[in-house]
């Protein structure tokens, strides 16, 4: 299999169950993610933010890799992933960049120590470190925070590298990751996009499958072997 660089966000979680943010069903008390998603939120009610990560927490723990997640494990691909469910891994995918960190993840805010945390439902809400006793956050990437230097200098060699950068059902790709599909193109990479709405990355792809997750990866292995 020739070198290949998956980019994925919410769409390919979405047959599993985990509603993307712009979708039907990610709504939760009325509140707009963007609204949540904060360090603002969190630093005026942390209670409020992480009452929302336990209902996300509780929904992801219900919710089984599909097809897609499959195939793409499959392949053995590397897999830079917008989402923070832990899908890719569950479905076997041994490498895994996560920029925006990860949902079963928790961070200190006192002592600043990362761990996993996998109580479903929380114990407390919200929860405290279990080494200090200081104020656990999510550990992952907020609107407004910048995203981890090493896991994107990580990407971008990769971007750099590939023969195909394949991205998959995201709109939003936060910036400075935004680049990625661009850095690959200029280094003779081809971009393949699977999303059945056009994106911005659409315009430059070399090839693009308007189709869900699923289906889209069935059609691009089928297309590999043509590349
Ligand atoms: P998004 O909600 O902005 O966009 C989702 C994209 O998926 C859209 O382009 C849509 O056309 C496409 N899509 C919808 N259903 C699809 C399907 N069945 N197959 C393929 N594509 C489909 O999500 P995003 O751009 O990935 O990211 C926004 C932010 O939301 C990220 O920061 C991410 O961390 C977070 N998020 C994560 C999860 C998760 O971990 N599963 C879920 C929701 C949001
Ligand atoms: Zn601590």
């Amino acid at each position: 299999m020739m070198s290949l660089v998956v980019l994925t966000g919410a769409g390919v979680s979405a047959k599993s169950g985990i509603p993307t943010f712009r979708g039907e069903g990610g709504l939760w008390r009325n509140f707009k993610p963007e609204e949540l998603a904060t360090p603002g939120a969190f630093r005026r009610n942390p209670k409020l933010v992480w009452e929302w990560y336990d209902w996300r927490r509780q929904l992801i723990s219900k919710t089984q890799p599909n097809k897609a997640h499959k195939l793409l494990a499959q392949i053995n691909a590397v897999i830079i992933t917008q989402n923070v469910d832990g899908l890719h891994q569950r479905a076997g995918t041994e490498k895994v960049i996560e920029p925006h960190g990860n949902i079963w993840r928790v961070r200190c805010t006192s002592c600043g120590k990362e761990y996993e945390n996998y109580d479903v439902p929380l114990r407390e809400v919200p929860p405290k470190c279990k080494f200090c006793n200081g104020l656990l956050r999510p550990a992952v990437v907020w609107f407004g925070e910048s995203l981890p230097l090493d896991a994107l200098e990580e990407a971008e060699r990769l971007a750099m590298s590939c023969k195909v950068f394949l991205v998959v059902g995201t709109l939003e790709i936060v910036y400075p990751a935004r680049l990625l599909p661009f850095v690959a193109k200029q280094h003779g990479a081809k971009v393949v996009e699977i999303n059945p709405e056009s994106t911005p990355i659409s315009e430059i792809a070399d090839i693009v499958i308007r189709e869900k997750a699923i289906v889209g990866v069935e059609k691009f292995l089928q297309e590999m072997l043509n590349l």
